[in-house]
């Protein structure tokens, strides 16, 4: 389809790909052939490609570049961190603890190390505008703990957890009980929005994914800090320091290393635009009847995120009817196989069932205008009437 006129308005699903990055992508793609792990020239320029972006990466992340490994995505990098660590440390525990509200990559992981691997889980709850609180983990915490994952900012409603102070109080068992829990975070949906400086952070393991930064799909980033236990599950050859086996994606290496560094480059102009664009729609949209806001107001709301349940509509309807205006939103809800499934974070922050199936999330990017968000405002409480009204009958 030609995307030219399209209003896209689903961020945090994915990002169209910068045309930077697609330049330096473009050029390895066709010169940048050799294996980085051959002797041969050609070979070795891959290897300094990929050390290249390693560097790019580290100075963002505030870390060494020995920290850094690259993997296929967001999905591979939660897989591993909290696989990794918790074999890594099963001598020592069996316990993990996380949040109802991550995403599945994370969720599927601990529900997969529960069944087949023997491990405990705990699932925190937040509070009803997402927040996860320092003092609820250090509670949850048993003799048997020795990972930690929860994310840096929620896909669906946009709630940004308080990762360094949790770690503050993470930082602060560990050294009065003598032992090593490991604390990961899923930053996924951090980059260009938040600052991920690791040591400010007071993180172990990070996981990002260049899709969601204006990069390629198919290449993310485990930061693991030096010394925390790792059992890499990816076997095979001796690449990124035999933390992830596997032929190195150069191509998506240099591009997820050029669209990081743009996305901390462009943050300080990019913020303060998206989030007045955000406001201004986010109060159209809340004068239109029972529609209700889903996380926090604006204090701890990433700046590019809508999320709205809107009483007595079929979410799906919503969205094929913006569709065909050319504009592009998300339901928070997972459709599948046509039944529309309520939203596991919006009844993690305990909302009913009915206000579960009907949220609709809009999240910006840098290239929205006004226009995009008159778009939306100027039909927007036509198609809900108009759906409410046929459901009625
Ligand atoms: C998109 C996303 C993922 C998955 O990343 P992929 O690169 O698509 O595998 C994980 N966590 C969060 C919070 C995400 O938004």
């Amino acid at each position: 389809m030609d995307t030219k006129d399209y209003i896209y308005l689903d961020h945090s699903a994915t990002t169209p790909v910068d045309p930077k990055v697609l330049d330096a992508m473009q050029s390895v793609l066709l010169k940048n052939y050799g294996n980085p792990s051959s002797m041969h020239q050609l070979g070795q320029e891959g290897a300094k490609l990929i050390d290249d972006s390693r560097s790019q990466i580290a100075q963002v992340l505030s870390s060494a570049r020995s920290e850094i490994v690259f993997t296929s995505g967001g999905t591979e990098s939660d897989n591993s961190a909290i696989k990794g660590a918790s074999f890594a440390l099963k001598e020592q525990g069996n316990h993990i603890i996380t949040t109802s509200i991550e995403h599945h990559a994370v969720l599927h992981t601990c529900e997969w190390l529960e069944k087949f691997a023997g491990f405990d889980v705990t699932y925190l709850n937040p509070n009803n505008e997402g927040f996860i609180s320092p003092e609820q983990v250090i509670d949850a915490i048993t003799d048997e703990t020795t990972v930690v994952s929860i994310m840096y900012i929620n896909n669906e409603i946009g709630v940004i957890e308080p990762i360094a102070e949790i770690a503050k109080a993470l930082k602060e068992y560990q050294e009065k009980h003598n032992r090593k829990i490991v604390f990961h975070s899923d930053a996924v949906q951090a980059p260009g929005w938040l600052s991920l400086d690791v040591e400010e952070l007071g993180l172990d393991m990070m996981s990002l994914s260049a899709h969601k930064f204006y990069g390629p799909k198919g290449v993310g980033i485990l930061y693991i800090k030096e010394g925390t236990p790792y059992a890499g599950y990816i076997n095979g050859g001796s690449q990124e320091n035999n933390r992830r086996a596997g032929t190195e994606n150069t191509a998506g290496i240099v591009g997820i290393g050029v669209a990081l560094s743009l996305a901390e480059e462009n943050r300080p102009v990019v913020v303060p635009h998206v989030s007045k664009l955000r406001d201004t729609l986010l109060r159209g949209i809340l004068k239109i009847p029972n529609v209700y806001l889903n996380g926090p107001e604006s204090d701890g709301r990433v700046a590019n995120n809508i999320n709205v349940s809107i009483q007595g509509i079929e979410i799906e309807s919503l969205i094929i009817n913006l569709d065909m205006l050319g504009v592009a939103v998300s339901s928070g809800s997972a459709c599948t196989s046509g039944s529309v499934e309520p939203s596991h974070v919006l009844l993690g922050l305990g909302l009913p069932k009915d206000l579960s199936s009907t949220s609709l999330r809009i999240t910006l990017g840098k290239d929205n205008t006004e226009e995009h968000i008159n778009m939306v405002q100027d039909n927007l409480p036509n198609i809900i009437d108009r759906i409410r009204y046929l459901k009625k009958g």
